[in-house]
């Protein structure tokens, strides 16, 4: 019996895979069968249906303390590039993306060191406001945790007054990857592992879902990459807070480590696929069209993914390392792409709530 049909056997049987066969799928270069396994589950999650959202980005500032060497959107305070949004130009982008009926926005920003807590929660409370029915998905595990850093609150208390504010979930952001070893490289001041799983964790406690991200094709090994997905998978079973996983493939360009090659189409269709069988537990798994670009992301729907996020509006950081796709898409252009594969387009709120299918 070959390998990839014992790993065949274990997912008909419903089994969690183990590292040796998350191994397996990693050095495999049989995609096509690797592939057809993550579609039938696929199928069996969510039918034909792949869901998008309408949504925007918007980074708050682009100054960080952490300055991670994967990172090109960040710089220091002095640097000519350095911004800060005011409350009201924050409002003023979003106000500016309401016009295309969003129905979230997805805020994500660094760390920057004289920004207090209240200004993020002025933010939120701003927003919601305005805007009561657009959703708040802002802020990774790593901003929370300098958030309690700056405040003085702990954890729980940090995601308890935004979420008062009007915070709706978290994104899955600054997860990379979760290993000691590679963080102390290339992210040494920021979050660790361990703080990164126990925001989760608190998100999920205090009621706040979340999304969860791996972000390949560094320095990492193969193990840690499936150690990785274990530890998702556990977490998982533990709070059943994660909504969809989102494999990154890393883009060099400006950034610390511009000697990585990007990741090949080859690479990203395995890894949406091993992301899929890996983590039977997760309902979503995305592939993020900025990062993939949209050919992979379309062909990605044939490999186990069954979302391909949204409109995204003005995306920057991905940009800012080297991405070549559009900064936005329209909506029709997402069901078209996803009408072409076969499947039914059906767009979503940030919690899965299904709006219209197309
Ligand atoms: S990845 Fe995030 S934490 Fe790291 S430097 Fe960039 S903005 Fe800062």
């Amino acid at each position: 019996m070959s390998t990839l049909k014992k790993i065949e056997d274990k997912i008909n049987n419903h089994e969690s895979l183990t590292k040796e066969d998350g191994l397996v799928l990693l050095r495999s270069r049989d995609i096509l069968s690797i592939g057809k396994l993550a579609d039938a589950e696929k199928k069996k999650k969510v039918g034909s249906k792949v869901f998008f959202n309408v949504n925007c980005h918007i980074n708050l500032t682009n100054v960080c303390v952490s300055r991670c060497r994967f990172c090109a959107f960040s710089c220091d305070k002095e640097s000519p590039e350095a911004y800060v949004l005011t409350a009201e130009g924050a409002m003023e982008k979003i106000r500016a993306a309401s016009s295309a009926l969003i129905t979230e926005v997805h805020m994500v920003s660094g760390l920057h060191p004289d920004l207090p807590f209240a200004y993020y929660l002025e933010i939120v409370k701003s927003l919601k406001s305005e805007f009561p029915s657009i959703h708040i998905k802002a802020f990774t595990p790593v901003e929370i945790k300098y958030f309690s850093d700056i405040s003085g609150f702990g954890i729980e208390q940090v995601l308890g007054r935004l979420k008062e504010a009007g915070l709706g979930s978290l994104p899955g952001g600054g997860a990379e990857i979760l290993s000691h070893r590679v963080r102390h490289q290339l992210c040494p001041k920021k979050a660790s592992s361990g703080e990164w799983l126990e925001v989760m964790r608190a998100a999920h406690r205090t009621g706040l879902r979340t999304n969860a991200t791996l972000l390949y094709g560094h320095i990492e090994t193969k193990e840690e990459i499936i150690d990785h997905l274990i530890t998702l998978q556990m977490l998982q079973k533990e709070t059943g807070g994660f909504q969809a996983f989102i494999p990154l493939p890393f883009h060099p360009a400006n950034t610390m480590m511009d000697c990585c090659a990007m990741p090949t189409a080859f690479e990203q269709l395995r890894m949406i696929s091993i992301s899929r069988l890996m983590l039977n537990n997760f309902d979503h798994i995305k592939a993020y069209w900025i990062m993939s670009g949209l050919k992979t992301a379309q062909l990605s729907l044939f490999f186990g993914a069954d979302d391909i996020d949204g409109t995204v509006v003005e995306e920057k950081i991905a940009h800012r390392a080297g991405a070549d796709t559009a900064t936005g898409i329209t909506k029709e252009e997402l069901i078209r792409l996803i009408k072409q594969t076969g499947n039914v387009p059906v767009q979503r709120d940030t919690l899965y709530k299904e709006i219209e299918a197309y």
